[in-house]
């Protein structure tokens, strides 16, 4: 499966603003992407990145090398499922990812993180359900696959947990199988940490290929799907009035 862009990029702070551009663009540019988006952090959440500030993506370019940016961000889920961060900083970001991080909220029940799961999905920033397949936060798999399925929100398969954990492959593939029984959206991101990461989705494209999953599923493979996903972002942000 050919995937054409890269929604999960943690690049914010490593180097001036206009210089990481260029880095993701020709990284982006040379896997074939036609689009990155960057994710990184939001403030007073996490001491390990920074969100891009007014300021970055302000210089930051619309198209670099034929790759489009987009300035999204990351968000962390609380244990109760609310996403932690400054209602203006989620309304400024063109897309976000939201998901459940150790520094952040300590592993509880299934049920509880199911609970979680359901809240953010539902939260009118979130756009993308990233790495639920991590470890540490096992959950309904079905409602959580049945309910992105009724929301047309993206459960992402993210490259990161897949290095660091082989089992989250087997995790990530169940997930895969049921989200194609439900019809819910996939997505596949890197969570590139370093530029070289950009657009690295080691296994994934393969073994989704190998299981049959049809490329109408995921939402960075193919530009049409890619377009209606984007345009149902705006539409739900629009109609929520949380789109800047
Ligand atoms: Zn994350």
């Amino acid at each position: 499966m050919k995937l054409i862009a890269d929604l999960h990029i943690h690049l914010a702070g490593t180097a001036p603003c206009a210089q990481i551009a260029g880095q993701i663009a020709e990284q982006a540019a040379q896997r074939g992407l036609i689009l990155a988006a960057l994710t990184d952090h939001l403030p007073k959440t996490s001491n390990i990145h920074c969100a891009w500030s007014p300021a970055d993506q302000a210089v930051l370019p619309e198209t670099q090398n034929g790759v489009r940016f987009l300035c999204g961000a990351e968000a962390d889920i609380s244990a109760c499922g609310a996403l932690i961060a400054p209602p203006q900083a989620l309304a400024g970001a063109q897309l976000v990812v939201a998901a459940m991080h150790p520094y952040c909220v300590a592993p509880g029940s299934r049920l509880a993180h199911t609970e979680a799961f359901e809240a953010a999905l539902k939260s009118s920033y979130t756009d993308i359900l990233a790495h639920p397949m991590d470890a540490p936060y096992p959950f309904d798999e079905e409602r959580i696959v049945a309910l992105a399925a009724r929301l047309g929100k993206p459960l992402e398969l993210n490259a990161l947990s897949e290095r660091s954990d082989l089992q989250c492959r087997q995790a990530q593939q169940r997930l895969a199988q049921l989200a194609a029984q439900y019809g819910a959206p996939l997505v596949v991101s890197s969570d590139a940490q370093r530029p070289e990461q950009v657009g690295d989705f080691g296994a994934i494209p393969y073994w989704l290929d190998d299981l049959g999953i049809a490329q109408t599923l995921v939402v960075n493979a193919g530009a049409s799907q890619l377009a209606a996903f984007l345009a149902r972002v705006r539409a739900r942000k629009r109609e929520a009035g949380i789109w800047n």
